[in-house]
């Protein structure tokens, strides 16, 4: 049985993924309205993704026969000052669900609940993964987007990842 202290730190988590959602369903639709359907659709993409993470958070609470408990979603940012800015947000906020979930971890570690310790092992690696995509990016963004048609060229060419 997972203690109340882990239930609380898993059901906060659902609501971080699900906040990360949101907010890259933002920058989603604010590249979309300026035109650049590439970055739009990357950022779908990041969306999607972290929707599942939150569903893996409320499957293993499933499994444990704790209730998942849904909070309010805080209102993400939708205007940005330019079309970098929602990369160095990206960066900045996956630096925080890494912290949030080395939290998890390590109060898995002081209970000894090695089942969950597993579990979030999977999420320490896809933090790594996150950080270092989202830092790939904004690099990437800095050397080639120097002009209105390297961004146009480089959306373009993010869109074709899947
Ligand atoms: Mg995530």
């Amino acid at each position: 049985m997972l203690s109340e202290n882990l239930q609380n730190a898993f059901n906060n988590q659902i609501n971080a993924e699900i906040y990360s959602a949101y907010l890259y369903y933002a920058i989603a639709n604010y590249y979309e309205e300026k035109g650049l359907k590439g970055f739009a659709s990357w950022f779908k993409l990041q969306t999607k993704e972290e929707l599942e993470h939150a569903d893996k958070f409320a499957n293993y609470l499933h499994d444990q026969n704790v209730k998942v408990i849904l909070k309010e979603i805080p209102k993400p940012k939708t205007e940005f000052a330019d079309f970098k800015e929602p990369l160095t947000i990206q960066l900045a906020h996956e630096k925080k669900v890494t912290s949030s979930i080395f939290n998890l971890y390590s109060i898995s570690k002081e209970e000894k609940d090695y089942f969950a310790e597993s579990f979030i092992k999977t999420f320490v690696d896809e933090q790594f993964e996150e950080e270092k995509t989202a830092q790939d990016l904004l690099t990437k963004y800095e050397i080639f987007c120097l002009n209105s048609k390297d961004i146009y060229e480089f959306s373009e060419k993010l869109g074709q990842r899947k």
